[in-house]
This record gives structure tokens, sequence and C-alpha cells, in this order.
């Protein structure tokens, strides 16, 4: 620790939105590290689901979430439409949340590695998590977009599914984001709003870093 407060990102959008693509661009390009905090909401639903219980069960979601396992969050096989969609669902209790709090912003406070700053996204880094942070990101596009893009990724990764299946999923998951009493997805006050909808990854990523060095 140098005394000086780490310097934070906060990232916030829906799904596929791109604001992953983009936290890992910022956390390289700045030497920051990085934390996909949905990763962690996707390793409680993954441990559910693996000791076949179902994501609405609460008891469950507490004991998965009480032993977060850290070398689960960069697994592959967190990274489906499933486990994508039972993710929200354990997303959705408070309980939950405030286990995974603290995990958050003590990444976010004490970047590891020596690091000076840390990169955060999810749904509600800059209204809940991180509200102090030095930047913060909106990143969204349209659903069709956003289907667009996740459906090649899965497709690209061999995984069995239609665009129509990908497109109600997302939907679906945006809505429960969205509208949930806790820790819904919104777009905080002091965060910068970035539609990707046309824009390339590097174009994306050319605006975010004209903003930070901004206030570097
Ligand atoms: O970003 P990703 O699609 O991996 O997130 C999976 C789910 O985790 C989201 O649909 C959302 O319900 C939940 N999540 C959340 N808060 C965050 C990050 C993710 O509720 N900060």
């Amino acid at each position: 620790m140098t005394g000086q407060p780490a310097f934070v990102v906060a990232i916030d959008g829906p799904a596929a939105s791109g604001k992953g693509t983009l936290a890992r661009k910022i956390a390289e390009h700045y030497g920051l590290a990085h934390l996909d905090t949905g990763a962690l909401y996707r390793a409680v639903a993954f441990k559910v689901l693996e000791n076949g219980a179902n994501p609405e069960d609460l008891e469950a979601a507490l004991a998965a979430s009480a032993a977060l396992d850290a070398d689960l969050l960069q697994s592959e096989a967190l990274r489906t439409d499933q486990v994508g969609k039972a993710a929200s669902v354990v997303a959705a209790m408070p309980e939950v949340r405030a286990a995974i709090l603290d995990y958050q912003r003590n990444f976010a406070t004490n970047p590891p590695a020596g690091l000076r700053g840390a990169v955060l996204d999810g749904r509600d880094i800059g209204t809940v998590v991180c509200p102090d942070a030095r930047v913060k990101f909106f990143i969204t596009a349209t659903v069709d977009a956003r289907t667009d893009r996740r459906f090649k990724e899965l497709a690209d990764r061999g995984l069995p599914v239609t665009r129509d299946e990908v497109k109600q999923d997302l939907v679906a998951r945006d809505r429960r984001d969205a509208e949930r009493d806790i820790s819904p997805l919104r777009q905080d006050a002091h965060a910068h709003l970035l539609d990707t909808t046309k824009l390339s990854i590097e174009a994306a990523f050319a605006a975010v870093r004209a903003i930070i060095d901004e206030t570097l």
C-alpha cells in the first residue's frame, strides 16, 4: 500500500454490451487489475447447478457464495447461457449480494500484485460497489447488436444454441437485472454513457481512453 487511494474504473451495462472486453483492454493499457464481477455470480450459480440444486433455492445459493472458489472464476464452464441465466436468479438475492460485496470492495481498494488500481465491470459497480470510483462508464448497445455478439461467441465455442434462444435469454436476463429490488442495473448519475452498437472494439476503446486520460 502506498497510501494513495487506488485508481478505480467502474464499468456497468447489460449483457454482451462489450463492457467485459473494454474492461480487459483498459486494465491492460493502464496497468490495472481487472475483476469481472459477473463471474462471481456465475460461480455461485455454477456451484448450485453442480450440486443439483435449484437456482431459486436461497440456502443452496448462500452455501455456494460462502465457499467462493477464486480458481473457478477463470473457468470456461461459467460461460454458458444456462449459467448466465441462473446467475441472474441468484444475483437477485440480497443475501448473496451481501456475501459478494466485501470481496469486490476489497479487490477495488487493495488491488492484487501491488497494482495502482482496478477496473471492475458488472451491473452495480458505479452505483453500489464503488460509488467513489474515479471514472464510471455505462456501456450499452441495442438488443439485436448484443444478440448477434453473444450468438457468435457461443457458436464459435461450438455451443448448440439458436439466435432466437440467445435473444430470448438476453431479454429475460436484462429484465430481471433491471427490475430487481436490490442493486438493479442502471446508469449512475456520474457515469459516461457509451453506445457500442455501431462501434468497433477499437473505436469504443479509443472513446473510453479519451475520457480516462482526461482524469489522470
Ligand atoms: O456479466 P455477466 O453476464 O457475466 O453476469 C451474469 C449475471 O450476474 C448478470 O445477468 C447479473 O444478474 C449478475 N450480475 C450482477 N451484478 C454484477 C455483475 C453481474 O447482478 N455486478
